[in-house]
């Protein structure tokens, strides 16, 4: 596979993750952060765990668990995440991704409220038609 679909397919994920931003927070109220186990990076771990890098745990595959539901930058009286701006590249490629670089396989999360609802089925079938593998 060339760049070119892969930029075209780029493109047309962060279009899919931002139309889902306003569910997110009105709808299914960042239910993703509630239930935790989320997996960083060891540079993003000191952030995510609110100076609290103990509550993570290294994996085999090399990334850390933050064992602990809801996140805890999971701002709880607004529900929304304290650093934003900052936060891991999972999250801000949550729920869908190209697996890897030059990868034809992207990457879906069932578990997300807006994927079991099917709000990103026409954008999953694009991605699909470009030839990519969705798992
Ligand atoms: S589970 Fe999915 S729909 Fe719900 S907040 Fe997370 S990304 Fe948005
Ligand atoms: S870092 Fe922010 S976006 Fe990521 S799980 Fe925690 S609260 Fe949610």
């Amino acid at each position: 596979m060339t760049h070119e679909p892969q930029r075209d397919a780029e493109e047309l994920i962060l279009a899919a993750r931002k139309s889902i931003a306003d569910f997110c927070v009105t709808a299914c109220r960042q239910s993703c952060c509630k239930r935790g186990g989320l997996f960083a990076r060891e540079d993003e771990i000191n952030l995510v765990t609110q100076g609290n890098p103990s509550l993570a745990r290294k994996t085999r595959g090399g990334l850390y668990k933050i064992a602990l539901a809801p996140c805890p930058s999971l701002d709880g009286d607004t529900g929304r995440c304290l650093i934003y701006d900052k936060r891991p590249q999972m999250c801000i490629e949550y729920p869908i991704r190209i697996a890897d670089l030059n990868s034809e396989k992207v990457l879906v999360v069932n578990e997300c409220d807006a994927v079991s609802r099917g709000l990103l089925d026409s954008q999953i079938e694009q991605i699909k038609q470009m030839g990519y593998r969705v798992i």
